[in-house]
């Protein structure tokens, strides 16, 4: 089976190694004889509905996202089209925040978002730095922690009803005060946690394999289990250093 990721902006919103979550999305798909094809989608291309079973977008400074908002608002009603269709979305930190109604920046300038997550972000005069932990429970009944690395001004507030991806058990989150992270709205993800976010999380990175994979088969796979024994080392030592170190100001 092939699984195809449209790559949101590369070439501008890419920091903290998010490119590396397309890596091991593509070698944890190649260990289950899955083919990853990723295309990137930058400014000025069109989003056509149905191309795609999976849509990243990774996370930049205020620069870039001002260079790339008001294209990927553009995109918008075509993302949001894609997504009723079943596809999936992944998008970390500055892409997580133009996910939603507009980012307003440190100059106070509203940046329009996609409009995809019920959401609206605004930077504050203080970063948010440090390691994270999540508690997540994206089965019900199924408890997983998420651990990853958050740098961001912006304040994350979601709207009534909107679902967080989890949380927070060590560090700042959405906002450093209501004790939630990312948001979620069926296949489509959001979240402050780069890393980059999948290395050291090997279940979440096969949940977003398992999504994309039930949009381009139309049922979702049971992926076999992986040995995954330098991940989850990973993950303790990243889960280690947010208990210890996570949740200070910039
Ligand atoms: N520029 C945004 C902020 O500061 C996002 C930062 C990021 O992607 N790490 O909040």
């Amino acid at each position: 089976m092939r699984i195809r990721v449209g790559h949101l902006y590369p070439d501008y919103l890419n920091i903290y190694a998010d490119r590396g979550n397309i890596a091991v999305l593509s070698r944890r798909a190649a260990w289950r004889g899955l083919e990853l094809d990723v295309e990137p989608i930058s400014t000025g291309d069109h989003v056509r509905p149905g191309d795609f079973d999976l849509y990243y977008v990774g996370g930049g400074q205020d620069r870039e996202q001002a260079l790339i908002a008001p294209d990927m608002a553009e995109k918008g009603p075509a993302l949001a089209e894609a997504v009723a269709g079943g596809a999936a979305v992944l998008a970390v930190c500055g892409g997580y925040q133009l996910l939603g109604a507009f980012y307003r920046d440190r100059d106070g300038t509203e940046l329009p978002g996609a409009g995809l997550l019920p959401l609206h972000t605004v930077a504050g005069s203080k970063r948010m730095i440090g390691d994270v932990l999540l508690e997540c429970e994206l089965e019900p009944g199924v408890r997983r922690t998420l651990a990853g690395f958050e740098n961001h001004a912006g304040r994350t507030y979601l709207e009534d009803g909107a679902k967080p991806l989890g949380r927070v058990v060590a560090g700042f989150g959405n906002d450093g005060e209501s004790g939630i992270e990312g948001c979620r709205a069926g296949r489509v993800v959001g979240t402050y946690l780069h890393g980059p976010l999948l290395p050291r999380n090997p279940w979440f990175a096969d949940w977003v394999l398992a999504q994309a994979a039930a949009h381009a088969d139309g049922e979702l796979p049971t992926l076999e289990p992986l040995a995954d024994t330098l991940e989850a080392q990973a993950h303790e030592v990243s889960a280690a250093r947010a208990h210890a170190r996570g949740g200070r100001y910039g």
